[in-house]
Order: C-alpha cells, then structure tokens, then sequence
C-alpha cells in the first residue's frame, strides 16, 4: 500500500479510510431509504421516521450514535433498525477493501463511487423489489465514463460500450425467451439496465462469472429459504427437484431464484417489466404490483456477484481454472 508511511501515520490514514466509508454509508442509508420514495436526498436533514423529530448531528454519528442510543430515538423511543449501522459498517469495510487495492488514488475514488451505488441498489432491490433507473443509468454513464481513464476493469472505452451493450442485449434476450416459455416474467428491467451498467464496468467478458455467481448464489438463497419455511410454494408450485428446462440464469427481480417456482406471483407479475421500465410507464401498476412473498430479487446477487468478481477474481480463478478465460 502505501509503505513509505510510518506505521502509525499508516494506521491513522486506515482510520480516516474506515471512518470516510462509514459517512458514505451514512449517505448510503438516505438514498436508500428517500431515491425510491421520489424525495430529495439532500433536504431535509434525517428525521426519525417515526416522530418526525429532526435528528441532531451529534445523534447521527456513523455507528457510534445507534449504540449510544443503544438503537432508539432519542425523542419518541422508536426503534431503529440495526440495518442503519450495519450499511454504515458495510461501507467502512469496502472503503479498507478499496484503500487495500489502490491507495490513496483517483481509482480509489472511483471505484468506491461504484460500489456505493451497488450497494445502495442492493437494499433497494430488496427493500422494494426495484431498481430505480436513477441509479443503474448513473452506474452506467458512470462506468462508459470513467471508462477512458484506464483505471476500471474494462479498461477502454470501447470495452465498456461493448459489455454495455452486451449486458444490455444478453439479459432482455433472456429475460424476453423467459417470458415466452415461462408466461411469466422472468427478469425485471431493472436487472437489464443493472447488467449493461455492469458490463460498462467490466467489459463484456465478465459479465458471465458474474451472472454465474449471481444465479449460484440466488439459488443457493432461495433454496435455504424455502428449506427454513419461509417459502411454502404455492399450490401449483412443485418443490425444487429437477430445474425446469430454461436454464437457471433467469430469475428475475421480479422472479425468483432458479429452482424456486412461484406460480403463486404470476398475475401480478407482469405488471413488473412496466413498472420496472420507470418514465412512461403506467403509474397505477406501482401500486397494484405486490412483491411475490416467497421469492428473492435478483439484484443483490448480481451485486454480489459483482463484487466478487471485483475483489476475489484472482482467488477464483485459482480455485475454477476455467474463470481464467474471463478474467
Ligand atoms: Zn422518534
């Protein structure tokens, strides 16, 4: 890293590193909970949402303020989800991950705005079964963007237009043949504009280790949940067994994981690519959509996958040679 610092001075700078990170995780928890709400990420301050009451700054301390509060609002006792410091130690990690691989650099900067926007879709996605085109259509200009640089893992910019366009292109071709053979829904559009910005990142040829291990991963999830009886199928639906023969990279944000049928969402389901597609689509299907209660969004695998592939692609490759050809 950044050797010529004393050790000290090399500790105080991993601190400030940390602690950065924690404040774009405090940020991250407003976008989170206000981009798909339509509101402003910058006015007002954080209120509690409980009883309104503005939160002061020496209460909105990354981490430091929920355990001094030991999780409640200092006005109205509410409590406060544990997920506020954990986001916020989510990006104190990534920043020390980040700092690891790059320093103190312009690429650190960058990558650590891309990852942040990941992340913030992650939960999301989660949270509302959407991914706001606000965010993945940043992460694509962001990534054909900064492409020219040199500093991403596309490394040119004609690289980054063709995994763009890739994305793009392989994940709406699947997500229509899923429509076709399914008569469902089988891929948001939110996940297809994720892919491309994805794919503006990468480069076209990483692309498929990511949705590899997005699909893994979702499954793997979906699997357990159903085990754990959180996800009692529906009366139409078999359990797992054999996979249906459209290959296992389909589940959709507004699917489910591969293996996991949930005929019990299809009606409502195909309002999703509407809803999904944002500006211009019909307003009243937002409401009217309903989350299938046994399925998992897609986008936090891919998220997943994502960084995996950002971090750990070394690592994986040494264990599953074949990754090579993608790296
Ligand atoms: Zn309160």
């Amino acid at each position: 890293m950044t050797p010529e610092l004393g050790p000290a001075l090399g500790a105080l700078v991993a601190v400030w590193v940390a602690l950065l990170g924690a404040v774009v995780g405090s940020f991250l928890n407003v976008v989170i909970a206000r981009v798909p709400a339509g509101e402003s990420i910058v006015y007002p301050g954080s209120r509690c949402p409980r009883c309104r009451t503005p939160i002061r700054w020496y209460d909105n301390l990354p981490i430091v303020s929920w355990l001094a509060l030991r999780a409640r609002c200092r006005a109205c006792g509410a409590r406060i989800s544990a997920r506020y410091p954990a986001v916020e130690a989510l990006g104190a990690a990534a920043a020390l991950v980040i700092y690891a691989r790059h320093g103190l650099s312009g690429a650190a900067a960058v990558e650590l705005a891309f990852v942040a926007a990941l992340l913030a879709l992650a939960f999301i996605d989660v949270d509302t079964w959407l991914l706001p085109n606000v965010l993945t259509w940043a992460v694509l200009a962001f990534g054909i963007l900064v492409a020219p640089l040199g500093i991403t893992p596309a490394t040119t910019l004609r690289h980054a237009l063709y995994g763009a366009g890739l994305g793009f292109a392989a994940f709406a071709l699947l997500g229509w043949l899923g429509e076709r053979l399914l008569k469902k829904e089988a891929l948001g559009f939110g996940d297809v504009w994720l892919l491309a910005g994805l794919g503006a990142w990468f480069g076209p040829l990483p692309l498929l280790p990511v949705v590899l291990l997005a699909s893994v991963q979702g499954s793997v999830v979906g699997l357990a949940l159903l085990a754990m009886g959180k996800g009692e199928p529906g009366p139409a639906a078999p359990l797992p067994g054999p996979l249906p023969p459209p290959p296992p990279l389909l589940p959709g944000d507004g699917g489910e994981a591969p293996g996991e049928p949930t005929a019990d969402a299809a009606p409502a389901a195909q309002e999703q690519e509407q809803e999904q597609a944002g500006a211009g689509a019909a307003p009243a299907s937002e409401q009217d959509w309903v989350p299938p209660k046994h399925a998992v969004p897609f986008g936090p695998f891919l998220v997943a996958g994502a960084l995996e592939w950002l971090w750990l692609a070394g690592l994986l490759a040494r264990a599953f040679p074949v990754l090579r050809l993608f790296g």
